[in-house]
């Protein structure tokens, strides 16, 4: 059997197996201290149309990417649009903090144009929200409380507008339809007949919003 390249094993305390591609396109297995090898190895080569099909995507997007450094010059997304990054007083300030520095212009960024964004399509449809909040999370792009919050991943103010609005209208559907049934999906429909496209935009460039 042809084997599967394993870059990194990473064992821990942790009860099962799971498997990262980054966005270099490298394979990190994390794994339980006393799981065999072979046993590693057996799963990855189970796995291995999965794991070509993610290769395949980082290639498609342009290639494996490097760990970013924020530093002056490195490319940024902001509203689906590569910006090159300028940092003042970039010698004081070691790796983490630079990183801390970006995510906070994009948080604050993220905030303004989201709400806006959430302002006006709750004019156009009527559905009311109580508050919004930029959060964290790093594979949801929104979610919705039950009392009218909705919230929105920092990471969204890297794609194009379209998409944002996408997912705005989707979390505005939510106060309204709390599940995915094909009510919420005409809900959605109604107001961006072509909401398909955008989804499928965000699912296709993972990798684009990697910081
Ligand atoms: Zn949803």
């Amino acid at each position: 059997m042809n084997e599967i390249k394993i870059d990194k094993i990473i064992r821990s305390g942790r009860r099962s197996i799971s498997l990262m591609i980054s966005p270099d396109a490298t394979l990190t297995v994390r794994a339980p201290f006393l799981t065999p090898l072979f046993y590693i190895k057996k799963l990855v080569f189970e796995k291995r149309a999965w794991i070509n099909k993610k290769q395949m995507q980082i290639i498609k997007n342009g290639g494996p990417q490097k760990p970013k450094e924020f530093v002056t010059g490195e490319e940024f997304l902001y509203l689906g649009e590569i910006h090159k990054l300028e940092f003042e007083n970039r010698k004081e300030l070691g790796l983490k903090d630079r990183r801390a520095k970006v995510i906070e212009w994009y948080k604050k960024h993220a905030l303004q144009k989201i709400t806006e964004r959430a302002d006006y399509y709750s004019r156009i449809t009527g559905w009311k929200f109580k508050s919004i909040a930029i959060t964290k999370a790093e594979t949801r792009w929104g979610s919705c409380g039950p009392s009218g919050s909705i919230n929105f991943s920092w990471k969204l103010i890297m794609a194009p507008l379209d998409v944002i609005d996408y997912v705005v209208v989707h979390e505005l559907a939510h106060l309204l339809v709390g599940n995915h049934s094909a009510r919420f999906w005409d809900k959605v429909r109604a107001i961006l007949p072509d909401y398909k496209k955008r989804r499928k935009w965000l699912k296709e460039n993972l990798t684009k919003f990697k910081v």
